[in-house]
């Protein structure tokens, strides 16, 4: 037992404390079950107190006494993140954003709301105004917008937009430092790269700008197809297809739509493989004009399907992203999944290939987003899991193939492959965390003093050098 825990308690008796064991653990745990792997590495681990600040000033004070009497303090804001990265591993205080929730500014292209908020509560807020946010996760109704930016990477409007690693998808964060007196940190352009997908290793985020753009009432819409590459190339040419306004572009295989979509079984066949899509009302007639052009099968559109024939129906974009494995999950807890990047401009070919390695081993699923400037696909396959060492094997092969895969079974930042640790990250958080009391044992450059910088992956979140 760490033994600054009582001091702390006392230090933050008047702040909402919960050190229920039942309660703390369910509140220690993210959806790192998603992966076998981590499953068996994380599933005992376990804060010892989870505290719930409303404001600012109470985050300083959890913060100033946990500095003050070494106790480890892990952010969570809605715990689910896929890789492990909000389990307490130290054990310590989790420290629960949910209730630093207010949306406090919305302006032209903008909005200030700290870091608890619920994405889906931020556009709730801006869509009476025509405004909603560039991007969210496929998690829009449970997630926080500080997890996303410091958890995620990207999702549903990607295609349009990018991802979070991009200069401009977040505007500002003000970030609370882990210090004796923890500093207040306004963090914009360059800067945010420090914090951005960090795990809140070196800082915690308590407010965020981020950009908004025209607000649609997005029609969803699945198309059909005889094989999942017919599916994947027609994606791939709609992608190109600038005019076409959309927020949403994901292709899944057979048999994954018609085994694991269940509330949508009634449109699908067994072997169909699917194109999902969001499209802006106005764009329907284009999309139909260029579905019937490639002879694309509109199986359901959300602006011609009857009121009573949609009640129950998911949002597609909960059959997307990481939702198409959750929804495997649900069916057969066996599965899990892979994240590939497939680079421009070979990114069909090099589909093709893989798809014809492992057939049914991975049945494929495929997002489509815009990647510095240009449009291609990061791959979410299902994978049929039999071991650890074929899941290693199925990585190297797809490495050896010139597809990079960000490894969604590690829970440090640098062995996940998408954020780059370099001397400057990790100069930032002796600046940030001078104890390493933040989210321990998620950044190995802090961890290991021997830990070679030189690996020079093509990370999706690129080191500050
Ligand atoms: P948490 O899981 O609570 O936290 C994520 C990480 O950020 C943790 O390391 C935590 O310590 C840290 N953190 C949280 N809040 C703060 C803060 N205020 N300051 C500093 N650090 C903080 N991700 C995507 O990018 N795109 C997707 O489409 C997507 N789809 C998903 C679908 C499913 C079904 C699941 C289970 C996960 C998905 N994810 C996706 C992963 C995850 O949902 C997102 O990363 C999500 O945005 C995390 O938000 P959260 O509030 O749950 O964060």
């Amino acid at each position: 037992v760490n033994p600054g825990l009582e001091p702390v308690r006392k230090a933050l008796q008047d702040l909402s404390i919960e050190d229920n064991p039942a309660i703390v653990k369910q509140k220690s745990r993210d959806f790192f079950w998603y992966s076998p792997v981590l499953k068996k590495q994380l599933d005992r681990v376990t804060g010892d107190l989870v505290v719930t600040p409303r404001t600012e000033d109470e985050v300083i004070r959890v913060l100033k006494a946990c500095f003050e009497h070494d106790v480890p303090v892990t952010v969570r804001g809605a715990g689910t993140g896929n890789y492990g990265q909000a389990m307490p591993l130290a054990g310590g205080v989790v420290l629960n954003l949910a209730e630093l929730n207010k949306i406090k500014e919305i302006g032209p292209g903008r909005v200030v709301c700290e870091a608890g908020a619920l994405i889906s509560a931020i556009d709730d807020a801006t869509r009476p105004g025509g405004q909603e946010l560039r991007l969210h996760p496929s998690t829009y109704r449970t997630a926080t917008i500080g997890g996303f930016i410091a958890g995620g990477s990207g999702g549903i409007g990607s295609i349009r937009w990018g991802g979070l690693r991009d200069l401009g998808n977040v505007i500002s964060a003000r970030v609370i430092t882990m210090e004796a007196e923890p500093r207040i940190l306004d963090m914009t352009g360059a800067d945010l790269a420090k914090v951005l997908h960090a795990y809140g290793t070196n800082g915690v985020i308590t407010e965020v700008e981020m950009p908004l753009t025209a607000a649609y009432d997005w029609v969803d819409v699945i198309a059909g197809f005889d094989t999942f590459m017919d599916a994947a190339r027609f994606a791939d040419a709609l992608g190109m297809q600038d005019g076409i306004l959309l927020k949403e572009l994901g292709v899944i295989s057979a048999p994954i739509p018609h085994d694991y979509f269940l509330r949508h079984r009634k449109y699908l066949r067994p072997d169909q493989s699917v194109c999902v899509m969001m499209v802006a009302p106005f764009a329907m007639p284009a999309l139909a004009a260029f579905a019937e052009h490639r002879k694309a099968d509109l199986v359901y559109r959300a602006d011609t399907a009857e009121a009573d024939e949609k009640k129950g129906l998911p949002p597609v974009f909960e059959l997307s992203w990481n939702h198409t494995t959750l929804r495997g999950l649900r069916v057969d807890s066996t599965i899990t999944y892979l994240q590939i990047l497939y680079p421009y401009p070979d990114q069909m070919k090099k589909v093709d290939a893989m798809t014809k390695l492992f057939g049914d081993e991975l049945p494929g699923h495929l997002e489509f987003v815009r990647f510095d400037g240009n449009v291609t696909c990061f791959g979410l396959p299902v994978v049929r899991y039999t071991s650890d060492e074929r899941l290693e094997e199925i990585i190297r092969l797809h490495e050896e193939a010139g597809c990079p895969v960000f490894n969604p079974h590690r829970y440090t930042l640098e062995e996940g492959g998408m954020k780059q640790t370099d001397e400057q990250q990790l100069a930032f958080k002796r600046e940030s965390d001078p104890k390493g009391l933040l989210n321990p044992g998620k950044m190995i450059a802090w961890d290991d003093p021997d830990f070679d910088f030189s690996a020079d992956g093509p990370f999706l979140f690129q080191g500050l050098r």
